[in-house]
């Protein structure tokens, strides 16, 4: 029996909130008392402003008071990457070249959230510039993975994940541009989900690979998902990626109980390079939706091994160009000893931009310049489209594709630290979703030997976040893998 209001899913806090059996003060305050409690171990956090969050939690009250509450997510915590601009907060993007900016302005998905009670509830660790898979490339500090202190909680949004984990917030928001939702979630045991490409304004998220990037949401249940998702998605004319489509009402139609999915396995995503313990927790499932009536299919995705190398040309070169703004003049910090502009600009971005993202400004420009962007960047989209077609061609016989989320579970701090491409493997399976465009969901599916969790991606067809988010949950309601990390 849960006896802390920490331990409990936005959902049921809503409930409470709704009956008056709890204010939003008291649920803000069991956030603050558990971080202030765990905070030290995990790190998730870059920014806390405990005394802003008790302010709105007051204001959510003072609502509800008047019968004046503005839906269900009025009055409940919600952390928030820094990467991810709220006006008057800091947003270090994890980079020393930002660690004194304040927002000028709130993102959209911030905005929506706060139009609807939300508890801006602290700022949360990632990799620099969203750039990792670990959380160990923050200029400031690792983050840790809740379940094992010694392992990474994966990246980027290692917070996003970590901070759920931990019971440090009920709900929290990451940015996923090659899988830094889906891989963190299923590393750190949580829920998260990257939808479709458009579907999720990103007026407001510090730029990392424009084509690629999403923002999405973390919880510990689907349903906690459909309700931040219900709120964060929608046009917006300040983003001109966004789409203009009719949102369903995700909530409502995870009520549906269909079960006879075709649920499409890809081939080549079962490759000798996957963890025993992943392979059998994923097989597993796959039986579990077998028995209960539906049909599994074996599909191809035939150019999989190629979205990892597609995927450092695109997401490198649009990053050199994005990152173009962090001169030393706008923005950011600057070096004070310099002899001209040339000089301010490149001191100032050798000085603060870390390692990682150096190397990627440096690999993004090759792929640029002339003489090498059509043999690279070109080439490089011309691969995109066939992945693209390669889940056309699958999504003509399936309702969605069912995969692991990571070859591996959550590895040890400084493990792959020093070799790049080991790390950039980590993301082989929720690269070329990326790629495409498609949605993608994580959902917990298991512990290995050593009690980490294990991870299953569903990919559904564009928009439709409702059908993952329905299979998922016929997983999530036969098992308990939604609990907390025990700290
Ligand atoms: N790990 C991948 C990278 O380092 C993906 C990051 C992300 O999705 N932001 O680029």
């Amino acid at each position: 029996m849960s006896t802390h209001l920490y331990e409990k899913t936005a959902s049921e806090l809503s409930s409470l909130l709704a009956e008056k059996k709890v204010s939003a003060v008291e649920v803000t305050q069991s956030f603050i008392d558990r971080t202030n409690s765990v905070e030290e171990k995990v790190g998730a956090y870059l920014h806390l402003s405990p005394d802003y969050s008790l302010s709105l939690a007051r204001e959510s009250d003072q609502r509800r008071e008047k019968s004046q509450t503005l839906g269900p997510l009025d009055g409940i915590p919600i952390s928030i990457k820094d990467i991810l601009c709220e006006v008057n907060q800091p947003l270090t993007a994890a980079s020393k070249i930002l660690e004194d900016y304040i927002s000028p302005y709130t993102s959209t998905v911030v905005q929506k959230l706060l139009n609807k009670g939300s508890v801006s509830w602290g700022r949360l660790n990632l990799d620099e510039f969203a750039m990792g898979s670990s959380t160990e490339n923050s200029a400031f500090k690792p983050t840790r993975n809740p379940w094992d202190l010694r392992c990474i909680p994966g990246g980027s949004s290692g917070g996003s994940a970590a901070c759920i984990a931990a019971g440090q917030s009920p709900l929290s928001l990451g940015s996923d541009t090659g899988g830094s939702i889906r891989q963190p979630a299923a590393l750190c045991g949580v829920v998260g989900m990257k939808p479709t490409y458009g579907l999720v304004s990103r007026y407001g998220l510090a730029a990392f690979a424009s084509s690629l990037d999403q923002i999405g949401p973390f919880a510990r249940t689907i349903d906690d998902i459909a309700l931040l998702m219900q709120v964060i998605v929608g046009h917006d004319p300040l983003d001109s990626t966004s789409v203009d489509i009719t949102i369903p009402n995700y909530r409502e139609s995870l009520k549906d109980s269909k079960k006879d999915w075709v649920l499409g396995v890809p081939k080549e995503f079962f490759t000798d390079g996957m963890d025993l313990e992943v392979r059998i927790a994923v097989e597993k499932a796959i039986d579990f939706y077998r028995e209960e009536g539906a049909i599994i299919k074996e599909i191809s995705l035939p150019h999989t091994d190629l979205a990892v190398p597609v995927y450092y040309i695109i997401a490198t070169a649009e990053a050199s160009s994005n990152l173009a703004r962090y001169d030393g003049i706008r923005y950011t910090k600057r070096v004070q000893e310099t002899k001209d502009g040339i000089d301010l600009y490149s001191k100032t971005r050798g000085e603060f931009f870390g390692s990682e993202v150096k190397r990627r400004i440096l690999l993004g420009a090759y792929v640029l310049s002339s003489g090498y962007y059509d043999a690279y960047y070109l080439k490089a989209q011309k691969v995109r489209n066939l992945i693209r077609q390669d889940f056309n061609n699958a999504f003509e016989t399936v309702d969605a594709l069912i995969t692991p989320t990571t070859p591996e579970v959550a590895f040890k701090a400084g493990e792959k630290s020093t070799d790049p491409l080991s790390m950039y493997l980590s993301d082989i399976y929720t690269i070329s979703t990326n790629l495409s465009g498609l949605p993608a969901i994580s959902i917990p599916c298991g512990f290995n030997s050593e009690n980490l969790p294990i991870g299953l991606q569903l990919i559904g067809k564009p928009f439709q976040e409702s059908t993952i988010m329905k299979i998922g949950l016929q997983f999530e309601k036969s098992h308990s893998f939604t609990n907390l990390a025990n700290l």
